[in-house]
C-alpha cells in the first residue's frame, strides 16, 4: 500500500511568516520526553495516581512541591509541554489559595477534595471500612466516590440531567464536634446545632456532619451509619436544587423529600434510619429502620393514613409511620417509571399538583394509586 503523502507541512509552511521565531517551532520533537512535554511526578505511586483520578483538585497532592497537583512536572529538555504545564498549575495554586480560609476557620489542615459535582471537607480523621484501615487522604477519596455515584443514581431514578444542577454541593465531614459546631454555624446558618449534622438547601446545597459514636447502633459500624447520614441528607440538597432551587419539604412535597432521601438508604443498606426533623425523639428509627413488612402490613390497616393525606404534608408534619409510607410510595413509583417519578417531583417543585403527572406516567388517580402501591407492596419478600 503506498502511504498518502501528508499536505500539512506544506499548507503549514504557507500560513507561517518568514522570518524565523525565537520559540522552537510547533513540530519540534524530544528525545527525553518521547514529545510529550512532561514526565509523571515521581513523588506519587501508582495507586495514589488511581486515587486522584476521581477529584480535579485534591489538597494533599496539590501541597506537592515538584508537581503541585498536576502530577506533571514540566520537561527541561523542550517547551512542548511549558504552558499547559504552567496554566494547571496555577489553577492548582488559585484553588488552594481559595481553600486557606477553610482550614484558617479551624486553625487546622484536613485533606479537602473537589470532584465535578461535590466540594468535600473529610476532618474525620482515618476510618475503618469493611475492615480496611483508611487514612483520612484515602476516606476523603472514598466519599466523593460514594458522593459522585449517588448523583448518578439520583439523576437514573429523575430523570434529571447535569445541567440541571446548579451549584458545587458541599459536605464536610467532622470527628470534633466542636468543628462541627463551627461549621454549622458558618456555613449552614445554624448556631449551636444540638444534632448531629445540619444542611443548607436550594441555591446552594450544604451538608455539616459529626461522627458521633455514641449514635451509631451497637449492631452496626461507624463508617456504615455515617455513609448512611450521608446518603439521606445529600438526596435532600440535591432534590432541592434540581431544575429549580426549591425546597419541596415545605411545598406540601414531605412525601418526595423524605421519601426519596428514605429510598436511597434503602438502597444502600436496606435500612432506614435518618429523620432529619425528629433526632430529639426517644424513638430513634421505626421498626428498627427495616422496612418492607411493617408496610406491607401498614398497606392492609384500615385506620392508616391515605395516600392523599400524607402527600400533602410537609416534612416536618410527617409522622415515623408515614416516613416509611412515603418510603413505599417512591420504591413503588420508581420502580414503575422514573422519568414519570421526576415529572411528579417537578410538579411539586413547581407548587404545583402531582396530580396531572400520575395521571399521565402512570395512569393513576390519586385513589386508584392506592390499589396499585398495594399490588406492588405485596411482592415484598422480606
Ligand atoms: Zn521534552
Ligand atoms: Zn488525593
Ligand atoms: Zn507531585
Ligand atoms: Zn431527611
Amino acid at each position: 500500500m503506498t502511504p498518502i503523502p501528508s499536505v500539512a507541512p506544506l499548507i503549514l509552511s504557507l500560513l507561517l511568516p518568514s522570518h524565523q521565531d525565537e520559540s522552537p517551532p510547533a513540530h519540534d520533537t524530544c528525545g527525553a520526553c518521547d514529545d510529550r512535554g512532561w514526565f509523571a511526578c515521581n513523588r506519587h505511586d501508582e495507586t495514589e495516581v488511581e486515587l486522584e483520578a476521581n477529584t480535579r483538585f485534591c489538597s494533599y497532592v496539590a501541597g506537592c512541591p515538584d508537581c503541585r497537583g498536576t502530577l506533571e512536572v514540566d520537561c527541561s529538555d523542550c517547551a512542548l509541554g511549558d504552558r499547559r504545564v504552567a496554566d494547571a498549575r496555577a489553577e492548582q495554586d488559585r484553588w488552594m489559595e481559595g481553600m486557606q480560609e477553610h482550614w484558617d476557620r479551624f486553625h487546622h489542615d484536613f485533606p479537602i477534595g473537589q470532584s465535578d459535582h461535590f466540594l468535600l471537607f473529610w476532618s474525620g480523621d482515618k476510618i475503618t471500612v469493611k475492615r480496611e484501615r483508611l487514612s483520612d487522604h484515602e476516606a476523603m477519596h472514598l466519599y466523593v466516590e460514594r458522593l459522585e455515584d449517588l448523583f448518578e443514581r439520583f439523576k437514573a431514578v429523575t430523570a434529571a440531567e447535569d445541567d440541571d444542577f446548579s451549584t458545587l454541593f458541599h459536605v464536610m465531614v467532622w470527628k470534633r464536634f466542636a468543628h462541627n459546631r463551627l461549621a454549622s454555624e458558618h456555613y449552614t446558618n445554624q448556631p449551636n446545632p444540638n444534632v448531629t449534622g445540619t444542611k443548607r438547601m436550594g441555591a446552594v446545597g450544604i451538608y455539616t456532619v459529626h461522627i458521633d459514636p455514641s449514635y451509631v447502633d451497637p449492631d452496626e459500624s461507624a463508617s456504615a451509619d455515617l455513609y448512611r447520614a450521608i446518603v439521606h441528607n445529600v438526596t435532600h440538597l440535591l432534590l432541592a436544587n434540581v431544575w429549580d432551587a426549591r425546597w419541596p419539604g415545605q411545598l406540601k412535597g414531605g412525601w418526595i423529600d423524605a421519601g426519596l432521601a428514605h429510598y436511597f438508604e434503602h438502597v444502600l443498606h436496606r435500612r432506614c434510619t435518618n429523620f432529619c426533623y425528629r433526632e430529639q425523639d426517644t424513638v430513634a428509627t421505626f421498626k428498627g429502620g427495616r422496612w418492607r413488612a411493617p408496610v406491607k402490613k401498614l398497606a392492609n390497616k384500615r385506620n392508616r393514613p391515605s395516600f392523599v393525606e400524607t402527600a400533602t404534608k410537609k416534612t416536618t408534619e410527617l409522622t415515623l409511620e408515614e416516613h416509611a409510607l412515603v418510603w413505599s410510595y417512591c420504591e413503588f413509583l420508581i420502580a414503575t417509571d422514573p422519568k414519570g417519578f421526576g415529572e411528579i417531583c417537578k410538579a411539586i417543585k413547581r407548587g404545583e399538583s402531582y396530580r396531572d403527572a400520575l395521571k399521565e406516567h402512570f395512569d393513576l388517580t390519586p385513589l386508584t394509586f392506592e390499589d396499585a402501591w398495594k399490588r406492588h407492596v405485596k411482592t415484598f419478600k422480606d
